[in-house]
């Protein structure tokens, strides 16, 4: 771990793992700020969620967007270190090109054919 990161944790905030910005722990729409609002990686600090006890400490990468019902969207991330996943809200401030262009990874990358889909045609 950087000395900065941890100066930078104890003032309120963090520096993201993957792009390198500050965050600050507040925002919109959550209490618990873990992932960075600009690219949407977190990092393995807890084991259960705000423990902040993980001994694994490494980048979690974003890999989906969830959807829950009534309009609500989680993020999946999985660890780079020790492969756990992890699902977290996404927060108000959270980039929302960001959150879009994972949403459409898989429909923009289809494992099949899409234009042989059933029903299509005249
Ligand atoms: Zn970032
Ligand atoms: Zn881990």
């Amino acid at each position: 771990m950087k000395h900065q990161d941890r100066h930078a944790r104890d003032s309120g905030g963090f520096s993201c793992v993957h792009c390198g910005r500050f965050v600050t722990h507040r925002s919109y729409g959550t209490r618990q700020r873990n992932h960075c609002p600009h690219c949407l990686w977190s990092r393995h600090v807890d084991d259960k969620v705000g423990d902040r006890r993980s001994a694994c400490n490494q980048p979690m990468e974003p890999i989906a967007v969830a959807s829950r019902g009534g309009g609500e969207w989680a993020l999946v991330h999985r660890c780079q270190g020790c492969g756990h996943l992890r699902t977290n809200r996404i927060a108000g401030d959270d980039d929302e090109l960001a959150l879009l262009a994972l949403a459409l990874r898989p429909i923009s990358h289809p494992a099949f054919p899409i234009d042989c889909l059933p029903g299509r045609g005249p």
